[in-house]
């Protein structure tokens, strides 16, 4: 075999390179992972038992097992003239495959020069022909080129498209496929978690997540379909964006049809779809600028809101009653006119046209969140109890917002359609099932814990979390306070481990009570988010980062200069959460707020004597002491019973850490 295989060639790499490499192997199959014959064998008889419109991950879901499905993601020599040429990396079966097949419909609708509904295109007999390395065809060859060219690592200044072409002016049978004029449409919804958390109750916001799942995914395709397109046309789908390459004069349709679902459905929602001309040739070879240039069409279009159609529900439920002359505004969004009386959650309200179609689709309906967990762990969902609201969860409850850093990086390596593919779907991977493990993880805990305890069990238990956005490096969700700081920090030690730490994970926390505003905590997290990941840029740290507010009544912890244990780095919120347990068994509750007031009132030289004074009484404050000083940061210092820090001048600064201390203390 020559493919050059990258641990034999071992090639002397520059620091650039080495970099780029790095990314590169983010963005690929490890080397060496080939699909076996039997599971070829088996992945062949799958794909006869494909229905219409049926797409692979479905069919493998309903046929396979979850390691099963492994096979998807390794690499495919899917012709014999793999072997006689240089290509490093090999995409995954499943990305080459769909490309295949895409490009295989184009085609067909090229050729038959009709309407493409009246086409007969088989999807199937399209990916047995490229399941079988002895038939060799044009696209095969196609694609293989596409591989050689985009991979070339010389490439200093990539390509132009025409370069390129002109490269294959004498080849007519491929010519004829990069000339193909297609659309991409590309578009989704803005300000997503907005959308999600501007009505307050736990109800609406899981109908919000429910309603904008339902738009992007199955509506999608519904549209997809029912236009005589084909799966493999959605590139991907996912987060309420997505990407669509169709035949050309169907872009228009497609984004009008979807923008009028989206307007049906998420009432109030901003989202906005384009749609561009191109060459095949040019979405096969030059991905990243013919995506650069559709977002940049998106983004100087101004993001209009529709005209709000009227939902079937609001005209079958118009309110019969009168709203009372004191209700001014919707009593879960405070945003709009009330105009329907309902009860969510044993309260009543009266709330607007827009939170009321988010209400509606939470009534009786699933939570697929909670069911892809359950799935995850293998339960079954009728096991266990859902949170009807926010307070079930718990009085004081923890918004976890979580975000990659160095994405960008990476995404401005990628260098054709499979890498853009193979990443979106390991982001995905890796970010659901660290999740998911936290989750996991923290539920045990505590039920080990509630074993020995002699209190009466429900009969099912309660899933203490809700999930509002997880997709992508994209993480928003809830959970009980005391389960936070753990559960993040294991998301993201799996999610930097899974990727190397190339990508890393930066969350910010916000504790507060059940009955918070959620949008004022969302605006609130997104800030705790910002500081976390400007501490990973500051340090230039190579893994991810947390940092966490506490809201309890009208406090707040960061009065600036304030923290001296948050922001941090996951390594060391693994010594804060050890640290804090020796606190708590070797430091009465009352000490620590008798030090917080003290610190307060005191100037810092009668502190530091009152401090030795106290802690002279204290058996335990050697370990307390040893405790405090290894969760703080290096160039930090515990002494007399402050925290001594220089500033960028050079000048010794001196924080009381017993106030953070003390907040955090009932939360770890
Ligand atoms: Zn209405
Ligand atoms: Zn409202």
């Amino acid at each position: 075999m020559k493919i050059v295989s990258r641990e034999n060639s071992k090639p002397v790499y520059s620091d650039n390179e080495k970099k780029s490499k790095k990314y590169l192997d983010q963005l690929y199959p490890v080397d060496g992972n080939y699909i076996s014959s039997e599971e070829l064998c088996k992945l062949k008889q799958l794909i006869e038992e494909m229905k219409d419109n049926q797409t692979l991950e479905e069919l493998a879901e309903k046929n396979m097992s979850k390691k099963e499905t492994e096979l998807f993601d390794k690499r495919f020599e899917f012709s014999k003239s793999l072997d006689k040429n240089e290509t490093a990396y090999l995409p995954a079966l499943i990305d080459a495959a769909k490309i295949y097949v895409l490009v295989d419909f184009l085609t067909s609708v090229k050729e038959s020069n009709i309407e493409q509904s009246t086409i007969s295109f088989s999807r199937k007999d399209s990916y047995l022909k490229f399941l079988n390395p002895d038939s060799d065809d044009i696209i095969k060859q196609l694609l293989i080129e596409v591989l050689i060219e985009t991979q070339k690592e010389n490439n200093l200044s990539k390509q132009d498209y025409n370069q390129i072409k002109e490269k294959f002016k004498h080849h007519d049978k491929i010519m004829e496929i990069l000339e193909i004029k297609i659309e991409v449409v590309k578009g989704g919804i803005s300000k997503i978690k907005e959308y999600i958390t501007e009505a307050d109750k736990l109800a609406q916001m899981r109908g919000a997540t429910e309603l904008i799942k339902e738009a992007n995914i199955e509506r999608t395709r519904e549209i997809i379909n029912k236009a005589g397109l084909i799966p493999e046309c959605l590139i991907y789908g996912s987060g309420g964006n997505s990407f669509i390459v169709v035949p050309k004069n169907k872009g228009q349709e497609i984004c009008e049809k979807i923008e009028k679902e989206y307007s049906q459905l998420l009432l109030g929602g901003r989202f906005a779809f384009e749609f561009l001309e191109a060459e095949l040739g040019e979405f096969l070879f030059d991905y990243s600028r013919l995506s650069t240039k559709i977002t940049q069409k998106l983004t100087t279009r101004h993001i209009v809101r529709l005209p709000m159609l009227q939902s079937t529900s609001c005209q079958h439920e118009t309110p019969n009653s009168v709203v009372p002359q004191d209700v001014k505004l919707c009593t879960t969004c405070w945003l709009r006119d009330p105009k329907i009386e309902i009860k969510i959650a044993d309260e009543q309200h009266w709330v607007c046209d827009i939170c009321y179609s988010k209400f509606a689709k939470s009534k009786n309906i699933r939570s697929s969140y909670h069911e892809e967990y359950c799935k995850f762990i293998g339960r079954n969902i009728s096991d266990f109890k859902l949170p009807e609201s926010l307070s079930e969860i718990d009085d004081y409850i923890a918004l976890i917002y979580g975000d990659g850093n160095n994405l960008g990086n990476v995404i401005m390596n990628i260098r054709n359609v499979f890498e853009l593919m193979y990443l979106s779907r390991r982001l995905d991977k890796i970010t659901v099932s660290a999740v998911y493990e936290a989750l996991k993880n923290a539920i045990e805990k505590e039920s080990e814990g509630e074993e020995n305890a002699t209190a009466e069990k429900e009969s099912k238990p309660l899933l203490k979390f809700e999930i509002i956005i997880l997709g992508g490096e994209d993480i928003l969700m809830i959970v009980p306070a005391k389960w936070a700081l753990e559960v993040a920090k294991q998301i993201i030690e799996k999610f930097d481990t899974a990727f190397s730490n190339t990508i890393t994970l930066s969350v910010g926390i916000l504790i507060t009570k059940s009955t918070m505003p959620m949008s004022a905590a969302y605006d609130f997290t997104v800030g705790l988010l910002k500081n976390a990941k400007k501490y990973v840029k500051k340090k230039k740290l190579e893994m991810g980062s947390v940092d966490v507010e506490v809201l309890t009544g009208s406090s707040i912890l960061s009065k600036k200069g304030n923290k001296v244990i948050f922001p941090c780095e996951v390594e060391r919120l693994e010594k804060i959460l050890k640290a804090f347990k020796t606190i708590k068994e070797k430091l009465a509750k009352a000490k620590i707020y008798l030090f917080k007031e003290a610190a307060e009132t005191l100037l810092p030289e009668e502190f530091e004597l009152f401090y030795v004074f106290h802690k002279a009484r204290e058996e335990n404050i050697d370990a307390v002491e040893k405790a405090i000083q290894e969760m703080l940061d290096e160039d930090v210092k515990f002494v007399g019973g402050f925290v001594k820090k220089k500033d960028v001048d050079g000048k010794e600064q001196v924080i009381s850490p017993w106030v953070e201390i003390a907040k955090l203390r009932d939360f770890i």
